[in-house]
């Protein structure tokens, strides 16, 4: 029988998210995904959508049901992080995807979120864990569970006031709470402006299909980019925000940005030639501690490099 010590206060635990500045914070009952979400999951692995991202489809059941990762869960707290950095690189240079500029979020977020776990007197494994897209947790499903927002068009969780530049993270906890949270109504309407702003088409009414996304085919996916891909970039060598800038919850966001996620001035500074000349040693040294290392310095290159040749001129041969 839990003792009231041992119930966690729905207030208290978003209060001191608050104060961890956290953006949003709710709380469900930790139980499987509901069936229509399990059922689109599976749909979704099932058409190879994932692209190269085995992970995904590995321990399958975990991601259904944080009850079996966290053993004795009672209780899922999903939290957002704004990240938007108010700092911009070079016009000049090259762009990555926002969320890659400042601090690696993983960091950042379960740093916090253990701060979090200390802030409520719960001990790590004795009382439950921490997660920021390192196990097998639904992320975005927990989000919306939870109440933070929902699932836009463009598959990125939407936080009123936020917008989509946040990081999500969760507690997996072995507590019951005293009061939880109901999922928001969708707030897309018959707005498709993250659809028809995609370059790649990876965006249907059946969700994303990461194989086309810029953003999986730039980070995740090792080797030759498929033929194409460079023109469809822009100028943006490491991931894509172009759903995410298209967004009006994007438009108009109020909140400062952590500093955690601003670029250093040495990545600010960066022109065109010095990202040509980018050798591992630069690489190491201006992504230290950066998700862009996840992209490792060849991908990073073959990026670069596929973006240089959709711009140059056809060579005189080809010319018409
Ligand atoms: S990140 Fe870019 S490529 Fe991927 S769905 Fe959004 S707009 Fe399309
Ligand atoms: S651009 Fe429109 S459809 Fe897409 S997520 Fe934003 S509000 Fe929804």
């Amino acid at each position: 029988m839990n003792t009231e010590a041992d119930i966690l206060i729905s207030r208290t635990v978003k209060a001191e998210a608050a104060r961890l500045g956290f953006c949003a914070c709710g709380l469900a009952p930790a139980a499987p995904v509901d069936a229509a979400h399990a059922a689109y999951v599976r749909r979704w692995l099932a058409a190879g959508c994932q692209g190269e991202m085995d992970y995904l489809a590995r321990r399958l059941e975990l991601r259904l049901d944080p009850r079996q990762l966290v053993p004795g869960a009672r209780t899922v707290v999903a939290v957002a992080l704004p990240y938007a950095p108010t700092a911009a690189l070079r016009p000049d240079g090259y762009a990555l995807a926002r969320y890659a500029l400042g601090r690696d979020y993983h960091d950042v977020v379960r740093e916090r979120l253990r701060r979090l776990m200390a802030a409520l007197g719960l001990h790590e494994d004795a009382d439950g864990r921490p997660f920021c897209d390192t196990a097998p947790v639904d992320e975005r499903y927990w989000a919306v569970r939870c109440g933070l927002g929902w699932t836009g068009r463009n598959r990125q969780l939407v936080v009123p006031g936020y917008g989509s530049y946040v990081f999500l993270g969760e507690l997996v906890l072995c507590r019951p709470a005293d009061a939880y949270d109901v999922p928001l109504a969708p707030r897309c309407g018959g707005c498709r402006r993250c659809l028809d702003a995609c370059p790649a088409g990876a965006l249907t009414a059946d969700g994303l299909d990461a194989r086309r996304c810029l953003s999986y085919l730039t980070i995740e996916q090792r080797g030759p980019l498929p033929p194409g891909t460079g023109a469809r970039m822009g100028r943006c060598i490491y991931g894509c925000d172009r759903c995410a800038e298209a967004c009006l919850w994007n438009a108009r966001l109020a909140h400062a940005a952590d500093p955690a996620f601003e670029p250093s001035p040495a990545l600010r500074a960066m022109t065109a030639a010095q990202w040509h000349a980018l050798s591992p040693e630069d690489y190491r040294a201006l992504f230290r501690g950066s998700a862009v290392r996840r992209a490792k310095y060849e991908g990073l290159l073959r990026n670069i490099r596929a973006v240089e040749a959709a711009a140059a001129p056809p060579a005189e041969a080809d010319a018409p």
